[in-house]
């Protein structure tokens, strides 16, 4: 076991093992690549400033100093890899290379709590999955057939929709209740008003480590090669906008008015502890698909819901984020993917559609077995007809205005503990 230097409480999700990369900023600075060990942020830049980078054969060393990783992600695998396994290496106990440098310590370790964490690459590509078995059977079975909950296409392609980038945003920005049309079953012609049917989709984002040529397609072989790491992701998603517009062509502006990623994009290299194999495919995928061995990953995910309209009514806006005020509503888990990451991004790449370092593709709803497990409201509350009660004495069918929805995410195995930190957003009124 490694075991670092500086203090890492066991629960925190920032152990030595896990070194993920974000972009910061505190007093007034601009935003810097960073990492984070317990409750510090690491500011890479000033590791950088101090030469500790200096022997790892990066030609270009301003790629510590740009206000999206998108650059250093650029890099390279080999040499994102050398960066993590030094950073690994100077927080270790026993090393005294940075401990013993009292200056480089005083500003490189910021307290997490004064650190504002900001959009960790430059997202110019953002697609959407659909590749969890049983969030697909709950939405057939709700919406169209219980008998053929499963399209035909399901089971032999990871079906997906390219969404919006512009909208995705870090965790903690808060998001307005969308307006739109929506048409009532009973109703002849539709209204235009807020949304009743706020909800959120528990999801994982992969982020794109290496860019190809337009033409090329990435083998499945390769695929991991191209993701640099995960982060939380929540679709954001108006049900009743949706259900009247998505015929013919899918999901628009239900989901383009807010997406929500957590702030540290945890690497693969950290993540290779927690590889598991998926589920057995049957009927057998094509070729181009197929990848039998660990390309799941075993990581716990959490959603909480935290009431905006408790009826503990201070004057005090932080009573909103009492616990007794906040329900841990789903607990699911990556591994009830049916389709890997790699699966994804073969099919995503197979006609040649290029893809860009910084890119997301998101894994669609994760949705586990058990309802608790289920990963958005319109399934735990099946469509509104089981209202989930609240501590507060409210119950939920949707998000109301004022609600904070907060997803966390961690696998632990052996001792060994990594997570994601908080991914969070509040749904604010509608703009007027
Ligand atoms: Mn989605």
């Amino acid at each position: 076991m490694v075991e670092a230097w500086i203090e890492i409480k066991p629960d925190s999700d920032f152990s030595i093992y896990n070194i993920p990369f974000g972009i910061y900023s505190s007093d007034g600075n601009e935003p810097r690549p960073a990492t984070r060990l317990g409750d510090k942020v690491v500011d890479l830049s000033v590791l950088a400033d101090f030469g500790y980078f200096d022997d790892l054969d990066i030609d270009d060393l301003t790629v510590f100093y740009r206000p999206y990783l998108n650059d250093l992600i650029d890099l390279g695998k080999p040499l994102t890899s050398k960066i993590r396994d030094r950073i690994i290496a100077l927080f270790t106990s026993g090393n005294d290379d940075l401990k013993g440098n009292t200056d480089a310590c005083e500003f490189a370790l910021i307290e997490a709590d004064r650190a504002t964490m900001h959009m960790p690459v430059k997202v110019g590509n953002y697609t959407d999955f659909y590749a969890s078995e049983q969030h697909a059977f709950n939405v057939g079975v709700m919406f169209r057939d219980p008998k053929n909950a499963l399209l035909p296409n399901w089971k032999h392609i990871p079906v997906g929709y390219h969404g919006r980038a512009s909208s995705i945003v870090i965790s903690g920005t808060p998001i307005h209740r969308p307006k739109g049309q929506t048409k009532a079953d009973d109703q002849e012609f539709p209204v235009f008003g807020p949304s009743k049917q706020v909800d959120f989709e528990l999801e994982m984002g992969f982020v794109i480590g290496k860019s190809t040529a337009l033409g090329d397609s990435v083998k499945i072989s390769d695929a991991e090669d191209y993701i640099f790491g995960l982060i939380l992701f929540n679709d954001l998603s108006a049900r009743d906008i949706q259900k009247w517009e998505y015929v013919p062509l899918g999901p628009f502006l239900s989901k383009n008015f807010g997406s929500v990623i957590s702030p540290w994009i945890v690497t693969l290299e950290a993540l290779e502890p927690f590889r598991i194999p998926g589920p057995v495919q049957i009927p057998e995928a094509l070729p181009y698909l197929q990848n039998n061995g660990n390309h799941h990953f075993e990581i716990n995910l959490e959603v909480h819901l935290i009431s905006g309209n408790s009826k503990i009514n201070t004057q005090n806006s932080n009573s909103r984020l009492k616990t007794q005020d906040s329900r841990l509503i789903s607990s699911s888990n990556s591994k009830y993917l049916y389709w890997n990451f790699a699966q994804m991004l073969a099919h995503h790449t197979v006609n040649g559609c290029n893809i860009e370092v910084g890119d997301i593709c998101a894994s669609g709803t994760i949705s586990g077995p058990d309802e608790g497990a289920f990963g958005s409201m319109l399934e735990l509350s099946w469509k509104g007809t089981k209202p989930i009660p609240m501590p507060d004495g409210s119950t939920r069918k949707f998000i109301d205005d004022n609600d904070t929805i907060v997803m966390k995410g961690y696998a632990e195995k052996d001792g060994i503990r990594i997570g994601f930190g908080n991914c969070s957003v509040r749904i604010l009124p509608s703009k007027e």
